[in-house]
């Protein structure tokens, strides 16, 4: 586990890594991996220090390092009356996730409101790219292996009192909806086109179904929850039990949406 202090030095640490072929994973808040009970044999890097949590603000653009806790800053911009992050509320993520995975939800999606995104690429060498070249799709960017190290936000001024009632709004809708308090890596699987996972998991009986101490949310069917003592087999395990009845059932495949770290050369 790396915690670099600068950019500089973690060019430097990627650089060696590529030398020596050894993979680097970035880790945000973890909130969408599940780590294989083998773990991952490979640098780790987080961007805790505060050179990667700085946050500076000129009129509506913001500009953000990609350590910085998404709930909080998306709060704090809200009550600023910044528009833009309402619908980021209830999503456990750094900004550097929040990109790489472009999180969201059905009233909006991260990569809505990015200008451009400050990358160090595998090579050691940083880039600026806009958010075209970013290529914000559902759940997915084209940034590969580079790592995101800020962004700059394009946000709308509006009025304070209505942009916080509109983000507290969103987060009871997603405390309602989603078990928020218990342990899981969010929504398991990606929504097929036109149609909703978590209807088609709930449809094929499985809400509720247990392997080991991980269990398919009673509350939503596209979480897996982790109780006490559940390991990253069990949670495989049901994701395929999953995937195979909801084939059967609706001839339909179900793609993964979490990012599964495994050691080299181990396929599960
Ligand atoms: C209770 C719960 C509710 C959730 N609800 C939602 C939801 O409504 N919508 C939604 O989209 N997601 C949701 N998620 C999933 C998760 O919150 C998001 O995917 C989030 O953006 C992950 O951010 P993170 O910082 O934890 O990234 P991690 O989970 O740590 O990493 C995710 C991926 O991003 C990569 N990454 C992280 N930081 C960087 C960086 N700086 N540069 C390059 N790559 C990086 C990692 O290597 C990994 O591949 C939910 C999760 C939970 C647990």
């Amino acid at each position: 586990m790396f915690q670099p202090h600068s950019a500089e030095q973690l060019a430097a640490l990627a650089v060696r890594a590529r030398e020596q072929e050894v993979p680097l994973k970035v880790l945000g808040r973890g909130a969408n991996v599940l780590v294989s009970d083998d773990g991952f044999d490979g640098v780790v890097v987080r961007l805790d220090h505060a050179s990667f949590r700085r946050v500076e603000r000129r009129g509506s653009q913001v500009d953000v390092g990609a350590g910085v806790d998404l709930m909080p800053f998306a709060r704090a911009c809200s009550a600023l009356g910044l528009s833009g992050l309402e619908c980021m509320a209830g999503i456990p993520s750094t900004i550097g996730g929040a990109i790489r995975m472009n999180a969201g939800g059905r009233s909006g999606e991260f990569g809505n409101v990015v200008k451009n995104v400050r990358v160090l690429r595998p090579e050691g060498d940083t880039e600026t790219w806009s958010k075209e070249r970013c290529g914000f799709g559902y759940r997915h960017c084209e940034l590969g292996d580079n790592i995101v190290l800020s962004a700059q936000l394009e946000l709308v001024e509006d009025d304070p009192a209505k942009v916080r009632l509109a983000f507290e709004e969103s987060f009871a809708q997603k405390r309602d909806s989603q078990p928020l308090g218990d342990r899981s890596a969010g929504c398991i699987f990606k929504n097929p086109v036109g149609r909703s996972a978590g209807a088609l998991i709930d449809q094929a009986g499985l809400k509720g179904a247990q392997w080991g101490a991980a269990r398919v949310s009673e509350r939503h069917a596209n979480f897996i929850v982790a109780r006490r003592g559940a390991t990253a087999s069990d949670v495989l395990h049901l994701i395929d039990l999953i995937r195979e009845r909801v084939r059967s059932a609706f001839s339909t495949e179900l793609e993964v949406e979490i990012d599964i770290w495994r050691p080299m050369g181990v396929r599960r």
